[in-house]
């Protein structure tokens, strides 16, 4: 038997190794089945070359639990190591790597965590483990081959012995520590395995599940018999869909895996992007849009980084941009550097490119779909156009492609490219200063008279109902040039688009002065700002009008969380309508209690169209109009 110290530089690094992080603690496993897979891969490209002569045989990586032993145990069929490698590579190598890891991971900011803590290999088993044996024979021939075992208690001493192991490869026991107890549970390890090593490459075989299976024979009834049988249960597909080639593979293929990704997100994707670049990086992976959901949050960070089929993380902030977190996918990259901070990551170059050429193929992807089956693409755009304005605001790259294909829909649920719509619109939208007004409803529904009235000139409205509109209509207003954008009730119809003059008014200034405080009594003065009008008696005797500056910033605070415009009042608009028969009949109204009752119907109705009218209000309206119709 040999003994020897591990060569520590820090006396006490095991002590760091267990405090390592404390909620990470569970990557040791990762950490122990890739270097299984490693070292599996490895053997498998040996035998392939010729390099060894014997049977390759089964090469499936073994997770085995004992719960009173309070073991657990990987173990590859791998090249194994011999005596001098195991020194080399355990004690030395491994060692110094491990601790050079540490060293590093000390003097990282603990609030900007790391980004996968690869590099601290297998000596992250003793953050879990009292006691951590290595029994491993080598596929060489020759003295110093038959097998050897390592020992380790967690101090810095180890032995190291002479051992005779049947099999070629590596088997690892963990002697589990009291407070990592969770790892000997079954379930607790089943997910591990589920999370970190659902795509890797070699089969992982952990215990057993049952199944049924046709016996042959048929019940009285003719139904085929089944009877319960018991198979190793295999955690992993070793081939999983980003890993073949795009050529191969049908529509139908993306949709099971996507179903394969999240079992449970029951909705179909839209479409998918296949990734495949091997210069000047190499990555590979599936994006799939989703049907974004109103409340896009909650499908946010659905991304899964993978290296080398490795489970890495499932949050890809600062790997792709912000927007492109709204689709879901797996992206595999063995270039991303992985035991580096989030922060760091953002400035490393690899990433920067990667990200821009995940922007670049979500593009063309998109302007593809565009061009060959714009029907298609116009049926999927109220799924995908919040993604693609959120892209249009943050990314000015995609925003000069993407103006290609970005859809306006209008109300008669029309849709137009930017170009298409300015055409339309030009003739009868350009106001008397020359700029094109592109009238707009955040609500199809509570702005409908107000629509209405455009529509009745031959104007056209936009729907524009998302939570991201408001910064995308200020983007829009940035890029286009002479154009501004007003929500159908920003103003009256005729006010917005600025083209005919006005009616002359049937009431006169003073007349105007005398109606404007019995107006005023009926609404809070705060709220709303008495204004007159010479629209034509058919429009409505009053209306309520928002402007668009102060509504829009009130709207983008909502979605920004910007607390300055928040704070901002509501600010209305109440427009009396001067040649309104009612108008004429308010002014004439002797009787004062009559008059006021007269104008507080009046304002209500305005209120009521706009939604404003609510709880004592609406209900004093109600009794009100029943007594009118007594
Ligand atoms: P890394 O995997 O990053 O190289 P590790 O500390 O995990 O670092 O492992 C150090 C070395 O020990 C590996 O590079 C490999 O040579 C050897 N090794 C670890 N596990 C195995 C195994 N299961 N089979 C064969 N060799 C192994």
């Amino acid at each position: 038997m040999q003994k020897g110290k591990i060569n520590v530089q820090t006396e006490n690094i095991f002590p760091i190794i267990k405090k390592f992080l404390y909620s990470d603690h569970e990557i040791f496993l990762r950490e122990l089945i890739s270097n299984a897979v490693d070292a599996t891969s490895k053997m498998r490209v040996i035998s392939q070359t010729g390099d060894f002569s014997g049977e390759l045989g089964n090469t499936s990586i073994e997770v085995i639990l004992d719960k009173k032993k309070r073991t657990l145990k990987v173990i590859d069929k791998g090249i194994g190591m011999t005596t001098e490698e195991v020194d080399k590579f355990i004690n030395q190598i491994a060692f110094s790597s491990a601790e050079e890891f540490i060293e590093k991971y000390k003097s990282q900011n603990e609030a900007s965590p790391l980004i996968g803590h690869f590099g601290l290999g297998f000596y992250s088993s003793f953050m879990v483990s009292d006691k951590v044996e290595i029994l491993t024979k080598t596929y060489k021939k020759g003295p110093g081959t038959k097998g050897v075992k390592w020992v380790c208690d967690g101090s810095p001493d180890y032995t190291i012995d002479e051992y005779d192991k049947k099999d070629r490869g590596t088997e690892i026991t963990l002697h589990i520590t009291k407070d990592s107890e969770e790892f000997l549970e079954e379930n607790r390890v089943l997910e591990l395995l589920k999370k970190y090593c659902k795509f890797l490459p070699v089969e992982i075989i952990f215990g057993t599940e049952k199944t049924y299976e046709p016996t042959g024979e048929k019940d009285k009834d003719g139904h085929d018999k089944t009877k319960e049988v018991e198979k190793p249960r295999i955690i992993n597909n070793t081939k999983p869909l980003w890993t073949q080639k795009p050529v191969d593979l049908k529509d139908e293929d993306y949709k099971n895996f996507y179903r394969e990704l999240y079992p449970m997100n029951f909705e179909e994707p839209l479409f998918n992007i296949h990734l495949n670049v091997d210069y000047p990086f190499t990555l590979t992976g599936i994006l799939y849009f989703p049907k974004v959901k109103r409340n896009f949050e909650v499908q946010r960070d659905k991304i899964q980084l993978y290296c080398n089929q490795v489970f890495v993380t499932d949050s890809v902030e600062g790997i792709v941009p912000d927007f492109l977190t709204l689709m879901h996918g797996v992206i595999d990259s063995p270039d991303i550097p992985l035991n580096v901070s989030r922060s760091y990551l953002q400035s490393d170059p690899n990433v920067k490119k990667i990200s821009s050429h995940i922007t670049k193929k979500v593009a063309d992807k998109l302007e593809e779909l565009f061009k060959n089956s714009r029907p298609d693409f116009e049926a999927k755009w109220d799924d995908i156009r919040i993604f693609i304005e959120y892209g249009m605001i943050s990314d000015e790259k995609f925003y000069e492609r993407a103006e290609k294909f970005c859809l306006f829909k209008n109300t008669a649920g029309k849709y137009f490219t930017f170009e298409e719509y300015k055409e339309h619109v030009k003739v009868l939208q350009t106001d008397k200063e020359k700029q094109l007004v592109y009238l707009y409803t955040t609500n199809t529904e509570e702005q409908h008279s107000f629509i209405n009235a455009a529509t009745e000139r031959g104007y056209d409205v936009l729907v524009m109902d998302n939570v991201l509109d408001s910064h995308f209509i200020n983007q829009l207003e940035r890029k286009f040039e002479k154009c501004r954008f007003s929500r159908v009730d920003a103003e009256t119809i005729d006010k917005l688009i600025q083209k005919d003059d006005a009616l002359p008014s049937k009431i006169t200034e003073e007349q105007k002065n005398q109606l404007k405080p019995i107006i005023e009594n009926q609404v809070n003065k705060e709220k709303f700002q008495v204004t007159f009008e010479s629209l034509s008696e058919s429009e409505q005797p009053m209306m309520i009008t928002q402007p668009e500056f102060m509504r829009r910033m009130r709207d983008m605070s909502a979605v920004g969380g910007n607390s300055y415009f928040g704070s901002l009042p509501e600010q209305y608009s109440l427009v009396i309508n001067c040649n309104h028969p009612l108008i004429g009949r308010l002014l004439e109204e002797k009787d004062e209690a009559k008059q006021s009752k007269l104008a507080k119907q009046l304002t209500d109705l305005a209120l009521l169209s706009q939604n404003l009218l609510k709880g004592e209000e609406l209900t004093n309206f109600i009794k009100r109009s029943v007594d009118l119709i007594d």
